[in-house]
């Protein structure tokens, strides 16, 4: 093996995620929650072949970039994120033996760059409440001192250095550069950009990587004197920043609006954070970036887990100098926020609540099955055809929850009255066929294996039906889901079919649980819960008229209504 050179050997490795984020809710890297505007995506799709064939070009970057910083076009640097703005700054200003004054704990890559170039790394501890350590840090100050770093505000505690301290260093420091780094600019919107007029001492650096949501393009820059950006110009790559993340910044540039709006939210949804976590007792540091240092204690390893497991990240800062027991936790959207603080209260409190289930058009989308017995069936006893809007104006009645009963409803409204035997055995022939093979095959789940996994990590599932047991067991072998209940109460089990709220209570019973959520999608399963006095939740069934179906459930008192079960965990808040 090659030995690297001896300051490299002496270096720790930046372990960055491997794992698939994507399908977790990432409150872990102070990402964007929403990604980019929608304007950056159409205008990556608009892209040329020519324009990808050449190499990137900044001039109008260059202005769009000043004009947004409130500077001279000489003034800036676009660089690949502001990791290569730090990098940049320490190859060109550090020379072996130099000294860098660091408070900590902060952004792991200043370290790492400073130390590669085989400077000194003085690290200054942040105070107790994890207040900048200012004077500190000027007392530090010595005639090897090349560089003073100043996160601002800072990841991971995101506290802020007061004005009138980064001048107080400024002046001190005439010998040394200052460097600044504002990656949270957008939510903090306090900037010492302005002070570059005064100060050629003192370089700034940006990112597109958070607020923007452009942190899979690697996009940043710096802000300096002209001539402290000419000498760094030198030791950059020419086309650091590529064709696609340039074309990227740019239309994120001409909508500000959509990441100041995003902004704003991030605002009142830390407060709904601060909120809970002062109301738990857990201490946290106000932050004026888009994350919240708290200090869950010895708890702090379950918590980071058990979010994992209802699928949310963050990032455990346990293990930084003063920091134990320490989650730094994104923030993001309102409904984001309310979802963590569901799911935090129940890891706190331990106890699991029920989560009951109604079967057709909540688990199971049966369009293509139930609803279609109804109508063949309907039409076998009328002898002609009907629509299918007959057959859910029928279902949206009270007392129709039954499809016996709604076959019936739809032939008495034309005078036809056929025997409930004779109903019934019609519809098993439509329904259930030769061997399971009538309408039923054609139902399909409303809820994977992977949702119900992460549900059951909070609450005890259950289902209270009003299909026979034989009809309800076959839907869910059939979809892999029986294992997640641990009650199934059908037709069979009880002597009153809903809306009595005989079911929802042998359900409660069997599940062991006190307080319970019904999921529902008509009118008889919201009035079984209003009865049984379980929170309700409506669901619109696939296929059904939102409008329609949301007023006969508001008329029955539902307050909470989701659109699809691909919204139940934002319902569940
Ligand atoms: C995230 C972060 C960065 C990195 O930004 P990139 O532009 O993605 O390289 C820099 N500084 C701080 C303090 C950060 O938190």
């Amino acid at each position: 093996m090659i030995k690297p050179k001896r300051t490299v050997q002496k270096m720790r490795s930046y372990v960055p995620p491997k794992e698939e984020r994507e399908k977790y809710m990432r409150l872990d890297f102070n990402e964007s929650t929403i990604g980019a505007s929608p304007k950056v995506i159409e205008a990556i799709q608009n892209i040329s072949a020519e324009e990808i064939a050449t190499y990137p070009e900044y001039n109008d970057f260059i202005k769009q970039l000043a004009k947004f910083a409130k500077v001279k076009q000489n003034e800036v640097l676009a660089t690949n994120g502001s990791d290569e703005a730090i990098k940049l700054i320490m190859d060109t200003y550090l020379e072996e033996g130099d000294e860098i004054v660091l408070p900590v704990p902060t952004f792991d890559m200043i370290d790492i760059y400073a130390t590669a170039v085989g400077a000194k790394v003085n690290k200054i501890n942040y105070d107790d409440n994890l207040n900048f350590p200012t004077e500190n840090v000027l007392k530090s100050l010595n005639s090897k001192t090349k560089i003073v770093v100043l996160v601002n505000p800072n990841n991971p505690t995101g506290t802020s250095i007061k004005r009138e301290d980064i001048e107080k260093i400024l002046k001190k420091a005439k010998k040394a550069l200052v460097f600044i780094d504002e990656a949270y600019y957008p939510f903090s919107k306090q900037t010492a950009i302005d002070l570059i007029k005064n100060y050629d001492n003192l370089i700034i650096a940006r990112t597109f990587s958070k607020a923007f949501g452009l942190a899979g393009l690697r996009v940043g820059f710096l802000v300096s004197a002209s001539v402290n950006i000419e000498n760094m110009e030198k030791v950059l790559s020419p086309y650091s920043v590529n064709r696609v993340a340039v074309i990227a910044a740019v239309a994120t540039l001409q909508d500000i609006q959509y990441v100041e709006n995003y902004a704003d939210e991030v605002r009142v949804s830390k407060e709904l954070l601060y909120e809970f976590l002062e109301s738990k007792g857990i201490d946290y540091w106000n932050s004026a970036a888009n994350f919240v240092l708290a200090n869950f204690g010895k708890d702090c390893d379950k918590t980071e887990k058990k979010l994992k497991a209802n699928g949310i990240l963050v990032r455990s800062r346990t293990n930084d100098v003063m920091l134990e027991g320490c989650l730094r936790i994104t923030v993001g959207t309102k409904a984001q926020t309310k979802q963590l603080i569901a799911i935090l209260e129940s890891i706190k409190e331990g106890k699991k609540k029920g989560l009951i289930f109604d079967m057709d058009g909540v688990l199971v989308d049966v369009r293509e099955s139930y609803r279609e017995s109804i109508k063949k069936t309907a039409e076998f006893f009328l002898g002609r055809l009907i629509e299918m809007e007959v057959v859910e104006e029928i279902k949206n009645k009270p007392g129709y929850n039954d499809d016996y009963d709604a076959v019936e409803g739809i032939l008495e409204k034309e005078e036809r009255f056929i025997e409930r035997d004779n109903v019934v055995k019609k519809f098993q022939e439509y329904y259930l066929g030769r061997n399971f093979c009538g309408f039923v095959r054609n139902e399909k789940p409303l809820i994977t294996e992977d949702r119900l996994k992460k549900l059951r990590t909070r609450f005890k599932l259950g289902i209270v039906t009003g299909r026979n047991r034989m009809e309800a067991k076959y839907a869910l072998e059939m979809f892999g889901l029986s294992q997640y209940f641990d009650a199934i109460i059908t037709r069979d089990d009880v002597v009153n079919p809903k809306p009595d709220p005989e079911g929802l209570v042998k359900a409660m019973e069997k599940l062991k649980v006190t307080e319970a959520v019904y999921v529902g999608d008509n009118i008889d399963d919201a009035a079984a819960a209003k009865t049984a006095k379980v929170d309700f939740l409506g669901v619109i069934a696939p296929g059904t008229d939102p409008k329609k179906s949301t007023r006969a459930l508001k008329s029955k008192g539902a307050k909470k209504i989701i659109e699809s079960m691909d919204k139940l965990e934002e319902g569940l808040v």
